[in-house]
């Protein structure tokens, strides 16, 4: 198995191969095809395993087919994570595979100047990488809109929880578009995340690792 057979595009293909990226792990051969299908993932997988890129690649994929230029103060794709270190850690992975293409990713995470991320912001984006808090700053300055968003990905779903973020998550997702496309990733699958899940996706693909 490889990227190509996936179904990925081979430009995207050709960036990961440059990065010694050729094979597969279980969660992205798992969870690409189905997140390629436009469906929702419930993806249970550990850090390491490979889940920035399942979710990742197939959002990329669908934005450099779409060719569309984001409107200003807008993202298309939007991934909350619970760290400022984990969504550095998503943001730098989507910025090396997104890498010669047009596509703009954008990191928003408190403890960073608020200013500069207003301005990385008003022309828009292709993927917002954020911090539940530093997000809902953003939108009460109206720095950011997210009615043009398509994709959602929630990644240590669990972790949020953990910390309380489902307050935000509550005011943050009936903010995005209708007809999304939404993706969660937890290490573990706690009884509230069956209700989180319940209420953010809709007839969701579950893949396991
Ligand atoms: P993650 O689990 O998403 O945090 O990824 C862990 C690390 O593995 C990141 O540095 C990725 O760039 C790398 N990685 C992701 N997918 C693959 C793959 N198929 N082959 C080799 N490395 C990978």
């Amino acid at each position: 198995m490889d990227f190509d057979m996936l179904g990925l595009a081979p430009r995207l293909v050709n960036v990961l191969k440059e990065q010694g990226i050729t094979d597969p792990t279980p969660i992205q051969t798992q969870a690409i095809p189905h997140a390629m299908n436009g469906r929702d993932v419930m993806g249970l997988a550990q850090t390491g395993s490979g889940k920035t890129a399942a979710f990742g690649l197939p959002m990329i994929h669908a934005l450099l087919k779409a060719g569309v230029k984001p409107n200003p103060k807008t993202t298309r794709g939007l991934i909350l994570a619970p760290t400022r270190e984990l969504a550095k850690q998503i943001s730098d992975n989507l910025t090396a595979y997104t890498k010669g293409s047009h596509l703009k990713v954008a990191l928003v995470v408190g403890g960073a100047g608020i200013v500069a991320q207003t301005k990385r912001l008003a022309g828009g984006v292709d993927l917002l990488v954020a911090t539940p808090g530093r997000l809902i700053d953003l939108l009460d300055r109206r720095a950011v809109r997210l009615d043009e968003t398509i994709y959602l990905v929630l990644d240590e779903a669990d972790q949020m929880l953990d910390m309380g973020f489902i307050h935000a998550l509550r005011r943050i997702a009936p903010l995005l578009a209708k007809d999304r496309q939404t993706m969660m990733f937890s290490a573990t699958m706690p009884k509230l995340m069956g209700e989180l899940a319940g209420t953010y996706l809709t007839d969701a693909v579950r893949v396991q690792v």
